[in-house]
């Protein structure tokens, strides 16, 4: 068998053509497009990179994102006020504040602070807290990259037995209360999993997010499986690769991410769908509050 290539840069193409119909719509009803802003605490080069990727896919599509940078010497008081200026300000929707932060401030406090309605990145307890419970809330974009291959791909999750390698808070956890949701049959794992591939042999539908490089191999996979590499490991020789041998797992599996153009070039797209989709939120809180306050 040789598996269907599940193309994140194609997918990806698809998104961002939907969301800019979205927000040509937003700003012909709101007479402003959403916005966003991302937050970040001294010149840490990786997240930079990353800053930079999301304000030009923003660019893209019509997002009004800014870049809010501090230097690392701001202090707990003054990054707490400006966060919460930020969940006030009605021209800014969705907040990201890029990690990790200076040593002096802590983390804990600034997803305290985010406004859950801003939260884009799903970072907060309050998010982390209400898709435990079933109820709305924005997911962490990796985890929402992974649902929307699944939902596109158009794979009935009900009765499935799924198998994640991950039981972090940015995507195993988060991502088995998603496939739950969907009524799949979900294990997650861990490094402390006794017999990792007589679970993965089970899966329908496979996400590793170990961060080991090809860690995955055929015989771990069950034929016709859906399999999902959200791991990216730097060789030491230079090259990327996932979690997943994608040579011989393409061989067995149904349908596969490649590592480099899987999941990988969705997150970002899928953090800007999230601000869009808090933006036409937020335009309904207010609508209803408007509504309740003429009614009383
Ligand atoms: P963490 O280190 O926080 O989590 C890794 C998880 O994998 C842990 O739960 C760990 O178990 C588990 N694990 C590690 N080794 C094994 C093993 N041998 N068998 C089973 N489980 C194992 O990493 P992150 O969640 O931050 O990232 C994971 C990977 O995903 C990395 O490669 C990262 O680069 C990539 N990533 C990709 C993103 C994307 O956009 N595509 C976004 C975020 C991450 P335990 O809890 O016991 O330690």
């Amino acid at each position: 068998m040789t598996a269907k290539i599940l193309d994140g840069r194609a997918i990806g193409a698809e998104i961002k053509a939907e969301l800019r119909a979205d927000i040509e719509k937003y700003l012909h009803e709101q007479g402003r497009p959403p916005g966003l802003s991302i937050v970040r605490i001294g010149g840490e080069t990786a997240s930079g990179v990353y800053s930079k990727a999301i304000l030009r896919i923003a660019t893209e599509i019509g997002v009004k994102a800014r870049l809010d940078q501090f230097p690392t010497r701001i202090s707990a008081d003054e990054l707490r006020a400006i966060l919460m200026q930020l969940n006030d300000d009605e021209s800014v929707q969705g907040i990201i504040v890029q990690m990790p932060l200076p040593g002096h401030l802590s983390q804990k406090m600034v997803v305290d602070l985010i406004s859950s309605r801003k939260d884009i990145d799903g970072i907060s307890p309050r998010s982390a807290g209400n898709l435990f419970l079933g109820l709305p809330s924005f997911l962490p974009a990796t985890v929402a990259a992974v649902m929307e291959i699944l939902e596109r791909i158009r794979v009935p999750l009900e009765g499935k037995r799924a198998v994640i390698i991950s039981r972090s808070n940015i995507v195993g956890k988060p991502l088995a209360m998603m496939l739950v949701q969907k009524n799949a049959t979900v294990t997650v794992s861990h490094s402390h999993t006794v017999d990792l591939a007589g679970f993965t042999r089970q899966a329908d539908v496979l996400v590793a997010a170990a961060g080991h490089p090809n860690m995955i191999t055929a015989d771990m996979v069950r034929p016709g499986a859906i399999v999902i590499d959200v791991g990216i490991n730097q060789l030491p020789g230079g090259g990327i690769v996932g979690d997943i041998d994608f040579t011989s797992v393409s061989e067995v599996a149904g349908a596969i991410t490649p590592t480099p153009g899987g999941v990988g070039p969705l997150t970002n797209i899928l953090l800007l769908k999230q601000c869009v989709q808090a933006a036409w939120q937020q335009v309904q809180d207010r609508d209803r509050l408007v509504g309740e306050i003429s009614i009383s």
